[in-house]
């Protein structure tokens, strides 16, 4: 797939919901292959993972990100954009040098991303993790815990690490309407992360409803079916453009 030019970048918008905040994105992967279309990244990320060839994968990312913010740079446009990690990525030594290359050789301030981590791939190695962890943050990358509430990490780590945002698991936001067990869990995150002094998303909103309970509880952000789907770049600039 990177060979022949098979991997399409896509962003899906983040909003705030409370005053403030300027535009910002999520990157995504997806595969566009010849006869299977346009493969979701669950479905060869995990591979990558166990190969060790999701190094290269968010290599690619990373770079096409650190592009788009050069180009949005040029245009005056103020961007923020969220790039997944996986625990390779965490666990590769030379992690915040290649990304620091990628940077330079853009022009590019660390400000401008977000490096999105999971509970568990942290973790994994949680000592490593938490090295690599404190090297980006003195790089400048703000850094985000996603998926947060489906891992296991303890609030002792999550007090520790540098992190500044937190990114409550969209099955928590999908049922918060309906089951009253998820909304308590994402009341209490919310409250959790502020009084930990970190900003709160929520992904996974998929209706104007939520969209509202969220903006009440006073989450920060949101992204979701109901804001946008990930869309590729041109489409995502296009939808970008009309918010303003
Ligand atoms: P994630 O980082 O938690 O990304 C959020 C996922 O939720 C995305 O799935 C997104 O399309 C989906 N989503 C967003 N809004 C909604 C919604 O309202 N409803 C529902 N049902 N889903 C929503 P996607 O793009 O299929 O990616 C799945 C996972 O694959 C990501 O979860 C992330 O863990 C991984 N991934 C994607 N791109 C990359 C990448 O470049 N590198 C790495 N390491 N992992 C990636
Ligand atoms: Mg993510
Ligand atoms: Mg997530």
């Amino acid at each position: 797939a990177v060979e022949h030019g098979e991997l399409r970048l896509y962003l899906q918008p983040k909003v705030a919901l409370q005053a403030g905040v300027g535009a910002a994105a999520e990157a995504l992967l997806r595969w566009q292959h010849p006869q299977r279309g346009l493969v979701p990244p669950m479905e060869f990320i995990p591979f990558a993972e166990q190969t060790g060839f999701v190094r290269q994968l968010t290599l690619w990312v990373f770079e096409q990100v650190a592009v788009l913010l050069a180009q949005s740079g040029a245009r005056d446009i103020a961007l923020r954009v969220s790039v997944n990690l996986s625990t390779r990525d965490l666990l590769d030594p030379d992690l915040s040098l290649r990304l620091g290359a990628i940077l330079e050789r853009y022009a590019v301030r660390a400000e401008s991303i977000c490096l999105e981590i999971t509970e568990s791939a942290i973790m994994d190695d949680p000592q490593r993790a938490e090295a690599m962890l404190n090297r980006l943050a003195q790089q400048g990358f703000r850094l985000s815990i996603d998926d947060f509430g489906t891992g296991y990490s303890s609030l002792a780590y999550l007090r520790r690490l540098p992190v500044q945002e937190l990114k409550i698991d969209k099955s928590f936001v999908m049922g918060m309407q309906t089951a009253e067990g998820d909304a308590l869990i994402v009341r209490s995150t919310i409250d959790l992360a502020h009084n930990l002094g970190l900003s709160v998303v929520a992904e996974g909103v998929e209706s104007a409803d939520i969209l509202e309970h969220l903006r009440s509880l006073q989450c920060d952000e949101a992204q979701g079916y109901h804001i946008s789907r990930p869309l590729p770049l041109d489409d995502y600039l296009a939808w970008q453009a009309r918010q303003v």
